[in-house]
């Protein structure tokens, strides 16, 4: 830890093996704070924590969030990410992703009240579902198919939200609520479906990539490094600044952009293949990301291209070791 940085915490990360957690438990060990990893394994993987098994102050726990939660410390500070995160894992078995998104956020919440920890909800822009305004203000109340099949998760999320701001108001509980848009990086699954790593991985193996719809839907990709940065700024954020926040590139690009850009930078000569757009499928989305600018001094730094060539440069080692599965 140097001059700058601020005294330890412990920190508890649910979700902590997945793409994001793990990135956010590197970042908060090389600030010198303890991290307990708590994760069911659901959609994260050892090898994204594997590096930091040996950090003297990192520590796994196997657990599924929707189980009240025993610690033998008392976390000061509490992110919970646990929730499969791309539409292919959330409705695989949509009752338990409901189940992980509100009782998982009673039983963190629970364990802040206890230990009288900060605790910060990642929320989704998929609570302004397919939004009719746009960019999407905070203030914005959302357009959600309450019985679509990108429900449980939407919906889920929304009631988080809810418990989180009545803990907060009622039971004093220090709460946090950032609303994450579309991020990509490194450690992402090669499996699961989302977009950048679907194009990068087809472009790298010389397949076509995937269009779903005509491409014209658009979406707003966040660099994973400035993500952490934004969530880490909003847990250490004025007490009174409870959100929700909006996190995410306020840049927009077509899907179908997004698919020749990352053709041009792997370089491949691949086709785009067009296929049916899974329903309730937003069609635009971009944050508004006036209150983090304001409230967080914080805003994107890393460019889209070269964040692609970043993530680029991690799947060409993982695609090498492991060719992509069938499924996309
Ligand atoms: P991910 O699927 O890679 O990680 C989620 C992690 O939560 C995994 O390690 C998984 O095993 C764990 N998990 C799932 N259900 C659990 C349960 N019931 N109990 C304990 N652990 C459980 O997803 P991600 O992209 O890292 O997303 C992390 C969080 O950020 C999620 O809450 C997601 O909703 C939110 N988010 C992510 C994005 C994005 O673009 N990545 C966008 C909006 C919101
Ligand atoms: N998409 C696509 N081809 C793919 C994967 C996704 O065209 O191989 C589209 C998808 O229909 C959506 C956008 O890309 O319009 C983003 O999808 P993703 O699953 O990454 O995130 P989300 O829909 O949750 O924003």
């Amino acid at each position: 830890m140097n001059d700058t940085q601020m005294a330890p915490e412990r920190v508890l990360v649910a979700g902590g093996a997945g793409f994001l957690g793990s990135h956010l438990c590197r970042r908060l060990l090389d600030e010198g704070h303890q991290v307990i990893c708590l994760d069911s394994f659901l959609t994260g993987k050892r090898r994204n924590i594997a590096p930091l098994l040996d950090h003297p102050d990192f520590s796994v726990l196997r657990h599924d969030v929707i189980n009240p939660i025993r610690l033998d410390i008392r976390p000061t500070r509490i992110y919970n990410l646990a929730c499969p995160a791309s539409p292919q894992h959330y409705q695989a078995d949509p009752v338990h992703t409901l189940r992980t998104c509100v009782e998982g956020a009673f039983n963190l919440l629970e364990v802040a009240r206890a230990a009288g920890a900060r605790i910060l909800q990642a929320s989704t822009s998929e609570v302004y579902g397919d939004p009719h305004v746009h960019p999407q203000p905070e203030a914005y109340r959302g357009n959600v198919n309450i019985l679509g099949l990108r429900s449980c998760y939407d919906e889920g999320k929304r009631c988080a939200e809810t418990l989180f701001s009545d803990y907060g108001r009622r039971k004093h509980v220090r709460v946090k609520i950032a609303r994450i848009f579309n991020t990509y990086g490194p450690l992402m699954s090669q499996s699961d479906g989302r977009v950048v790593s679907n194009f990068i991985v087809q472009a790298l193996s010389g397949r076509s990539l995937t269009v779903y719809g005509d491409g014209s839907q658009t979406r707003s990709l966040c660099y994973v490094d400035d993500m952490i940065d934004g969530l880490t700024r909003m847990m250490e954020s004025d007490e009174s600044f409870r959100g929700p926040v909006n996190l995410g590139c306020p840049h927009e690009s077509t899907v179908l952009d997004i698919a020749r850009r990352i053709r041009r930078l792997v370089g491949a000569d691949v086709p785009v293949e067009f296929r049916p757009l899974p329903s309730d499928d937003p069609i635009q989305r971009c944050p508004d990301i006036l209150l983090a600018r304001r409230h967080l001094d914080w805003w994107p730094r890393v460019g889209l291209d070269a964040g692609l060539q970043k993530t680029i440069a991690y799947f060409a080692q993982t695609v090498a070791a492991a060719p992509a599965s069938p499924k996309i």
